[in-house]
């Protein structure tokens, strides 16, 4: 949406597609929440073992109030993806213009209390009913526009960007600036088509 974007958070290591495991584990435990944490790499284990010790459903996340008021990192529930969407764990997320928008009230009518960030790098690591256009530990890039009706002229037209009733990530839907983020998988997209060329060392998040 924006010309201006600040990025990013960097992870060196090459990303183990062997690590993600969400699909096997929902049919042996049952258990979406087990899945997302036992789904993470050793690192990310020992992250989440903090909030393991609080709750095994509980994320960080920086969450927006009110215009002119600092976020306030909190405990959120992990989102349940639901139909057609992901649950990705969050590797990196810009900072972009359209955040400070939403925070100053420029934009209005967000989505309240709201987590922002709509330039999202993460791994997939669970599933919502119908969504498979992506295997579990595949890295994804989640951009500002996550959600259109899909049946409206704009949306058959190949312009899904001003469908009156679009949705938008870290405005009117949660964002990226937390542990988690469900997506609707339509809209994410496959990391190595973002910018092939920095794969190796660099996340590069959509806009
Ligand atoms: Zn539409
Ligand atoms: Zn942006």
């Amino acid at each position: 949406m924006n010309r201006l974007v600040l990025v990013l958070v960097l992870e060196d290591k090459p990303l183990n597609r062997e690590r993600g495991r969400g699909r096997r584990r929902d049919q042996n435990t049952g258990s979406g929440k087990e899945a997302v944490f036992e789904a993470c790499d050793a690192s990310t284990a020992r992250l989440d073992e903090s909030h393991r010790a609080k709750s095994n459903f509980l994320m960080r996340a920086m969450v927006f109030s009110e215009p002119g008021r600092l976020l306030d990192e909190s405990d959120l529930s992990i989102p349940e993806p639901q139909r057609g969407q992901l649950l990705v764990r969050v590797r990196a997320c810009g900072v972009c213009r359209t955040d400070l928008h939403v925070l100053d009230g420029d934009l209005v009518r967000p989505k309240l209390p709201l987590v922002p960030g709509h330039e999202i790098v993460g791994e997939v690591v669970q599933h919502g009913e119908g969504a498979e256009r992506f295997a579990a530990g595949t890295r994804v890039g989640i951009p500002w526009l996550g959600w259109t009706c899909g049946e409206c002229s704009f949306c058959r037209a190949g312009r899904e960007n001003l469908c009156a009733q679009a949705r938008f990530t870290g405005y009117t839907l949660d964002g990226g600036y937390a542990d988690y983020v469900s997506a609707d998988e339509r809209f994410a997209f496959p990391y190595l088509i973002i910018i092939p060329t920095l794969r190796r060392r660099r996340c590069s998040a959509p806009d």
